[in-house]
């Protein structure tokens, strides 16, 4: 039986239990049909339950009657706050509580487990609904394109952090961290929570909801140095202040930055604009100044080290002796050409070699397109849109991620949330999108999915995954332990 049929079997064996996935639901259905007794409200539909589509769903709910349902490709909710925010980050995930309080609306229903493109196509959804709002973030990874980049050794940072935060897609990663040198190419955010999650000390991470087989591994893990490699300057870096600020007072690690690159940066800071000017102070400051007496002792006993390497673009991967793995990544030195953010790394014909057995790719994440229907820039990995609105595609709109590509943070992806729904409900206000007849929503999309085997997921059920994993958690003295195994939640959903 394939994963699927079981899970259409197990299905109708809880409905003959009583415990139907629309009793599960029912509080949705039941405000739906409530609703449209009554008067027409709009029926809306997010792809994707990241915050792009919580807060979207958030706005709507606020300043409309509209019944919102979130589909949601996985079982559970919250897309990167659960599968990319880092463990030890545990404040950035209280956004939780916010999109779970959403969630609870009468009016709002979360429907996991379904891909739409694959299990739903959007054009079916966009029969049943009045609008569609994709807010499915950006899955993919950039790739460098480079020679031996498919090398054993070598990782893409969305795979390494989906592995430590157990994303069912990469809980099977297992990767190598038998060497001492490890390289991580980009110097984003992203680049700084895995060197941090590389290199700080065990104790911290056991308290975190990092998973029991990342902490496994990383107890053995023999990487006592990482080098953050960019192809552009210290004035370019992509990291923020207070991640650069924590990496340097990881306990029991180091910088070993070379003070070289930071001379003459002292004269240029007090020009820079405020974010970077005093990231800038922080790294000169960091590099060139002697430690106070109380650091000293701190990094007399740190075991462990890290470093940025600037100028240096990666050209290709080196092959161990007996060409199985990656052995080492081969770069080009470049000079910018231009100044500030925009400034363009240039070869400048030398090339140099740094020696390690892992090698993480941290240059960024790629949406895909979901629909041949829907309008996809590839080069920018995003859904053409004006305010949100999907370029000649009327009820159709984006947030988040596949609406502005993969950078910012969650405040940020909040902010375009609200633009997007604003825009939806003046498109409503104005007559933009007719309301003329009442749509199906969820039970015509319900129908076809129980058709087609797909066990949706509510989020009651998730409540039951979630209370599991906290349960597990305190047994071992973390937040949480997640499960990363989509058949286990199945398998818990309908116990
Ligand atoms: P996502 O969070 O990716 O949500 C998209 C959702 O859509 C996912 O749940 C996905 O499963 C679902 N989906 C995808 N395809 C489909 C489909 N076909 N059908 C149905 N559903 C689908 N910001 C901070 O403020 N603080 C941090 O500490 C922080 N840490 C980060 C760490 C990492 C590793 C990364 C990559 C980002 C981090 N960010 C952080 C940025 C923040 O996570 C993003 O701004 C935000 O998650 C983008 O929201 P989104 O909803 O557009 O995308
Ligand atoms: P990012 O901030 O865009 O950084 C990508 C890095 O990769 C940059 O240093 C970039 O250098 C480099 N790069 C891109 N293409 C390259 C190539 N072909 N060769 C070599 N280097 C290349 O992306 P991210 O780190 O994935 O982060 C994504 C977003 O999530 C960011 O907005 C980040 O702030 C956010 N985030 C926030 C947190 C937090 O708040 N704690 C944590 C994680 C992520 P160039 O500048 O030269 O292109």
């Amino acid at each position: 039986m394939t994963p699927r049929c079981s899970w259409m079997w197990r299905r109708a064996r809880c409905m003959l239990l009583g415990r139907s996935r629309s009793a599960a639901t029912g509080r949705c259905l039941g405000a739906e049909r409530t609703l449209t007794s009554t008067s027409h409200p709009p029926k809306i539909c997010i792809v994707g339950s990241g915050p792009a589509g919580f807060y979207t769903a958030q706005h709507l709910l606020k300043h409309t009657q509209a019944v919102v349902d979130i589909y949601e490709k996985l079982p559970v909710p919250f897309g990167l706050v659960r599968f990319g925010v880092a463990p030890d980050h545990p404040e950035v995930k209280n956004v939780i509580n916010t999109f779970t309080q959403t969630a609870h609306s009468e009016r709002c229903c979360f429907i996991g487990n379904v891909t739409v493109g694959r299990d739903v196509t959007v054009e079916e959804l966009r029969k049943a609904y009045d609008a569609i709002v994709l807010s499915y973030g950006a899955e993919d990874k950039r790739e460098l394109e480079i020679p031996g980049e498919e090398l054993p050794g070598v990782y893409s940072a969305r795979d390494f952090v989906g592995w430590y935060n157990g994303l069912p897609d990469n809980r099977h990663l297992s990767p190598d961290l038998g060497s001492e040198t490890a390289v991580i190419l980009g110097q984003g955010n992203v680049a700084l929570d895995i060197a941090r999650i590389l290199l700080s000390p065990l104790e911290l991470l056991k308290k975190t909801d990092i998973t029991q087989s990342a902490l496994e591994a990383i107890s053995h893990s023999r990487v006592k140095r990482v080098w953050l490699i960019g192809r552009r300057g210290p004035l370019q870096v992509a990291f923020t202040i207070k991640e650069l600020r924590e990496m340097i007072h990881l306990p029991g690690t180091r910088p070993i930055n070379d003070p070289s690159d930071f001379y003459g940066l002292g004269d240029i800071v007090k020009d820079l604009p405020r974010p970077r000017k005093r990231l800038t102070e922080l790294l000169v400051k960091s590099a060139l100044e002697k430690p106070k007496e109380r650091d000293c002792s701190h990094l007399a006993q740190s075991d462990r080290e890290w470093g940025l390497r600037f100028f240096r673009k990666p050209v290709a991967v080196l092959l161990s002796e007996d060409g199985k793995r990656a052995a080492g990544v081969r770069l080009s030195v470049t000079r910018l050409e231009g100044v500030g953010d925009t400034a363009v790394a240039v070869p400048t014909g030398q090339v140099e070699e740094i020696r390690c057995g892992l090698i993480l790719s941290s240059i960024g994440y790629k949406s895909v397109p979901i629909s041949p229907v829907v309008p996809f820039r590839p080069n920018k990995g995003v859904i053409p849109n004006s305010m949100g609105r999907v370029q000649g595609t009327p009820g159709l709109y984006c947030s988040g991620w596949v609406k502005r590509g993969p950078t910012g943070v969650i405040t940020t992806t909040m902010a375009d949330s609200f633009d997007t729904a604003q825009a939806l409900l003046e498109d409503i206000k104005s007559g933009a999108l007719p309301l003329s007849e009442p749509r199906p929503g969820s039970s015509a999309i319900r129908e076809l999915l129980l058709l087609r085997g797909i066990q949706t997921v509510s989020f009651s059920d998730w409540e039951k995954i979630d209370a599991v994993e906290v349960a597990r958690g305190a047994e071992v003295g973390k937040p949480r332990e997640k499960i990363s195994d989509s058949e286990e939640m199945m398998r818990l959903i309908c116990r």
